[in-house]
């Protein structure tokens, strides 16, 4: 459980999502001391302490309370939920809001040279990912039996290296799946940030200081639409 009276917050420290969490909480009228290299940012303003860490710890963190909130991708957090639940650790958030930020599919690629291809394609091969329980779940779901390839980095060179036979990656524009000569097939999952928060939380104040921000964060939003 977290330790402070403070409400922590855990947001991505350097990254794709950084600087659109950090705009986010200035919108909503959380003021921080952003120095680049602490670990934590205490507001100035409000009782909220900011955590900055690697997206991929972020759910973990708030499942197991040690930050009230976080933001953080779906694609991140479903693959997370998965792997908990696997080792039957708890694995419960309450996602509070999607944000307008993040946006990205997670989708198959294979090699261009070889052309459209149906599903079948992929039965017996192996997949090349940073989200293996997300494409098994895929893959068990259309009935396909084909294996997963965990990779931390550097997904998409995985097929010229000969490291496995497709891949499926996070993608925006596609552009670096053209750049590694590869074709984008089937979108498995649509992610954006969202805001989570652990459902365990109970203490009256952090709560009423996110009662008093969640209306501030909606206004942020509809004004953008
Ligand atoms: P960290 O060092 O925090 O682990 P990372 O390299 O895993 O960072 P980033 O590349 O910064 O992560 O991406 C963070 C999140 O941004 C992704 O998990 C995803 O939700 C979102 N995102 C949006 N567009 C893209 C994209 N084109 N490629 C990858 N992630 C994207
Ligand atoms: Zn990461």
């Amino acid at each position: 459980m977290s330790n402070t009276n403070r409400l922590r917050i855990a947001i991505q420290k350097s990254g794709r999502l950084s600087k659109d969490c950090q705009d986010l909480l200035k919108q909503i009228g959380v003021k921080l001391n952003l120095r680049e290299q602490r670990l934590i940012a205490h507001s100035t303003n409000m009782p909220i302490d900011v955590l900055r860490v690697r997206d991929d710890d972020i759910p973990g963190l708030v499942m197991d309370g040690v930050c009230d909130l976080g933001i953080v991708g779906e694609n991140v957090l479903v693959e997370s939920q998965a792997e908990r639940q696997n080792q039957q650790q708890n694995a419960d958030v309450i996602t509070l809001s999607k944000l307008d930020f993040g946006f990205c599919r997670l989708a198959l690629a294979w090699p261009q040279e070889l052309g459209e291809q149906s599903k079948d394609w992929f039965e017996g091969k192996r997949i090349a990912t940073t989200y293996p329980e997300i494409l098994k779940q895929y893959l068990k779901r259309e009935n396909i039996s084909a294996s997963a390839v965990m990779l931390t980095g550097s997904v998409e060179v995985a097929p010229r290296a000969g490291l496995a036979d497709a891949i499926c990656d996070l993608v925006s524009t596609g552009a670096t799946l053209e750049a590694n000569g590869l074709m984008q097939g089937e979108t498995i999952l649509e992610s954006n940030a969202c805001l989570i928060q652990n459902p365990a939380l109970q203490d009256p104040e952090k709560l009423a200081l996110i009662e008093k921000l969640m209306p501030r964060l909606k206004g942020v939003k509809q004004a953008k639409e």
